[in-house]
């Protein structure tokens, strides 16, 4: 399966903000949208990532004072993206080397949807399922 049929059902929409937004309201954004990151654009192009784990750890380290700040101390700023012509494995792969649960989908430098963990889980698990139905069938000679 390809990161393309995922975006058929899914959609391409992606929740983003830009580098000056306030912490505080990008944490309202992920509670609103029910979401755990946000991609920060700059002119329409990839500058970071904020994750709901960006603004914990700030939180730990630094306190409330962190929620007055823009989003761009927070976010990583070197982000991990694929394509729509990718497989979902390896996105899987990407997500369990850089230990992440998010990887944006770009095409031709443009924005065309969120791959999250439970995208990848999903599609795991109809793929499990599938093949528990093929070795049924087999067993069973039909
Ligand atoms: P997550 O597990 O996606 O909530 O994010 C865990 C950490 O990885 C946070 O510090 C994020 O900013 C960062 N992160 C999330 N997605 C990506 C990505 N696609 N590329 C690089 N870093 C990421």
């Amino acid at each position: 399966m390809l990161v393309s049929d995922i975006l058929k059902s899914k959609g391409s929409a992606v929740v983003t903000a830009p580098p000056s937004m306030p912490v505080a309201d990008a944490a309202r954004l992920l509670a609103e949208k029910r979401i755990g990151s946000i991609l920060i654009l700059e002119r329409n192009k990839v500058a970071g990532i904020l994750s709901e784990r960006d603004i914990v750890r700030a939180l730990a380290n630094e306190g409330a004072g962190c929620l007055d700040g823009p989003v761009s101390r927070l976010m990583t700023a070197k982000v991990v993206t694929c394509t729509p012509a990718q497989t979902i494995a390896d996105v899987m792969q990407m997500m369990t080397t850089g230990r992440f649960r998010h990887v944006p989908v770009v095409d031709n430098g443009k924005v065309a949807g969120m791959i999250s963990i439970g995208d990848v889980v999903k599609w795991r698990l109809e793929e499990a399922q599938e093949e528990v139905r093929q070795m049924a069938a087999y067993v069973a000679g039909t």
